[in-house]
């Protein structure tokens, strides 16, 4: 991989052919949100306060998790500034957001803005990148499972959606916790328990019948709906040493009105180039991206992009390859050689694999 360029770099070739508006907040963003909560909060007291046979309650639950998703990706938007800039506020109303998900402001704007937008699909330093092949033998849990078929392991990793955003976030807070400030953490730690123990008296009030339906299962719906963009944003790219957004970024297609009701979330490589700006403005800046690097940018529809997932493992060999070392074999990334339409591996010799993985093991 030759030639990457930054974010910034991108960012300063477009910037002049975006309108000036296009750098300012948005608040009108939270007309959406106060329509979620109102769904919400609408749907929580009609199962908390009425018996009705529980298949009415199946249909709140999934308008629940839609709802808890959505107020998710405005949640990303309002904790990254775009919304609104008074930092108290943008906290405020960014707990409110995520609360269904129950990730702390302080907590997100550390793992995502400060960590995962500095350094996207870096090996070591982005929380949010896949293990590579070296990791693999110093993981005895990570051997276990990529000794599975990729079939079976495609699987469980696509079952896994429901929860892998909730386990991952529980996961940065005990990974993030002690960077922050000795001062600073009490109010972190409020953050991530205050919305536990809403949910938690939730349960007490209501019972475990009514709190399946009332959170469980709209947590499920939740963590499927928003892994199913987060999986695609950079799974299927190279891990890169330039945080080069059109290198390791993938933008996926949905139909107009799930833009609408996601807020746009689906354009993630003009998020990394602009960040900062409201994710309204993100079709206007894919149109300059393809003007100018149509060979680098990478966009498919999102279905497209889930089956592609499933069909390749997740393991990184040489940053550029992925690697299914049961079988020893390699695919491509997108870039290269991936082709999302005819996913085909080249085989790696077996031994060669095994004989590599043993000597990582034996360091
Ligand atoms: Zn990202
Ligand atoms: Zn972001």
């Amino acid at each position: 991989m030759k030639d990457l360029h930054s974010f910034g770099w991108y960012a300063g070739k477009i910037k002049p052919d975006l309108p000036n508006e296009a750098f300012d907040p948005v608040p009108a963003r939270l007309w959406g949100g106060l329509a979620y909560l109102l769904v919400t909060i609408a749907g929580l007291l009609t199962i908390g306060l009425l018996s009705i046979n529980p298949i009415f309650y199946l249909g709140i639950s999934i308008i629940l998790g839609c709802s808890f998703a959505a107020l998710g990706f405005l949640g990303h938007e309002i904790l990254h500034g775009t919304v609104v800039r008074k930092p108290w506020l943008r906290d405020f109303l960014g707990a409110i957001a995520f609360w269904p998900l129950t990730t702390g402001p302080r907590l997100w704007r550390k793992w995502h803005n400060l960590t995962h937008h500095v350094h996207t699909q870096h090996e070591e330093h982005d929380p949010d990148a896949w293990p590579t092949f070296e990791k693999l033998a110093k993981s005895r849990f990570l051997r276990w499972i990529y000794r599975l078929p990729l079939g079976i392991r495609a699987f469980f990793s696509f079952c896994s959606l429901s929860i892998q955003f909730s386990a991952h976030s529980m996961k940065m807070f005990t990974v993030y916790l002690k960077e922050f400030n000795p001062k600073k953490r009490p109010a972190v730690l409020i953050e991530a328990i205050l919305p536990w123990m809403t949910w938690i008296g939730l349960l007490v009030w209501v019972g475990p019948f009514k709190w399946f339906f009332m959170f469980l299962l709209p947590l499920l719906i939740a963590n499927l709906i928003v892994m199913g963009y987060i999986s695609t944003n950079h799974r299927l790219n190279p891990t890169t040493e330039v945080n080069d957004p059109l290198a390791n970024s993938l933008t996926v297609t949905v139909p107009k009105w799930v833009d609408f009701l996601h807020f746009n979330f689906s354009y993630h490589t003009e998020h990394h180039l602009f960040p900062g700006v409201s994710s309204k403005y993100y079709p206007l800046v894919k149109e300059q991206i393809k003007k100018r690097w149509p060979e680098r940018y990478h966009e498919m529809p999102m279905g497209s992009a889930l089956v592609a997932l499933w069909k390749t493992p997740r393991l990184y060999y040489q940053q550029s390859e992925l690697i299914d070392p049961s079988k020893g074999t390699l695919f491509g990334s997108l870039g290269n050689g991936l082709d999302p339409k005819n996913i085909q591996s080249k085989g790696l010799d077996t031994l060669d694999t095994l004989k590599a993985f043993q000597e990582r093991k034996a360091k």
